[in-house]
């Protein structure tokens, strides 16, 4: 049952991504998390770092789409410099809203990944749908008040899986 928040990939952060490994892997759709995943919470845009990823994920033939549970003015203000996908106010854990776009996009679930720094949204939002799960370290530790609550169960899940995962 516990599985359903663990990681298939656990990295420190999305520069850490393994382009190669997702392809071998079948994956060329990718979507982010924003909120401390992709950036701070209460950062606006996307510093040139950021961007500069985006843009060589898109070179390197990935499809990219920012799927997050904020609203739609934080996620159109943080996507016009990176012009990815875009879906706000996604509902993870619930998969509709993430199975529609994949849909639209012309993928499955087999070609498709989460990036994301909560277990119990990204991780498990991800498992529902069957597509692979990619766990980032949160950027930083600020948290919206919702997300520091569910902070200390997330430690206790991340803690049984790195245990298993020997990381
Ligand atoms: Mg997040």
């Amino acid at each position: 049952m516990l599985e359903m928040f663990f990681p298939d990939i656990y990295i420190k952060s999305i520069f850490d991504l393994p382009l190669d490994d997702l392809k071998k892997r079948g994956i060329n759709t990718l979507f982010f998390d924003i909120d401390n995943t992709v950036a701070p919470f209460d950062v606006a845009v996307p510093d040139e770092k950021t961007a500069g990823f985006f843009g060589k994920l898109k070179e390197e033939g990935f499809k990219v789409c920012l799927l997050s549970n904020n609203n739609k003015k934080r996620v159109e203000l943080f996507n016009r410099p990176l012009k990815a996908h875009a879906v706000w106010k996604a509902g993870k854990p619930g998969i509709k809203k993430l199975r529609q776009v994949i849909r639209k996009l012309g993928e499955t679930k087999y070609t498709s990944a989460i990036v994301g720094d909560q277990v119990f949204t990204d991780m498990y939002c991800a498992h529902r749908a069957g597509i692979l799960a990619v766990y980032t370290e949160p950027i930083c530790s600020r948290d919206q008040l919702i997300t520091k609550v569910k902070r200390g169960a997330e430690k206790i899940v991340l803690k049984i899986y790195k245990k298993r995962a020997g990381i």
